[in-house]
């Protein structure tokens, strides 16, 4: 399971649904998926950019409230196992390192309402 890299929740009102449901996000180098546990509205996000970064690059303004979280994770640019700032927007959605600073900026791409669960 070492591609798992990230897997957490965060507990808001869906915007697709508009109930406080569990958005179940998960990450793997190649894809970022935030799927609402109450409605399966889901959004992938692709990889676009792996950097060593500064806190907050990448963040822009997103259409609704960002979505800042904090999940355990293994590095593969520093190889330690900790703490990942997630940065979640309308638009992008960037996980990155505390220890190193590296960081995997992923862009939105589509849009959908089914259970499309990344393989494990
Ligand atoms: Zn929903
Ligand atoms: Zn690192």
């Amino acid at each position: 399971m070492e591609d798992r890299f990230i897997f957490t929740k965060y507990r808001t009102t869906c915007y697709n649904c508009g109930k406080e449901a569990d958005q179940i996000i998960k990450a793997v180098p190649f894809q970022a998926q935030v799927l609402c546990d109450n409605c399966g509205a889901t959004r992938i996000f692709i990889p676009r950019i792996e950097d060593v970064t500064k806190p907050g690059s990448f963040t822009k303004i997103g259409c609704y409230d960002l979505w800042e979280l904090v999940s355990d994770a293994h590095c593969r640019n520093c190889n330690v196992t900790g703490p990942h700032d997630i940065n979640i927007g309308c638009s992008h959605f960037t996980v990155r390192c505390r220890n190193c600073g590296f960081t995997h900026f992923y862009k939105f791409d589509l849009e959908y309402i089914a259970q499309c669960p990344i393989e494990q």
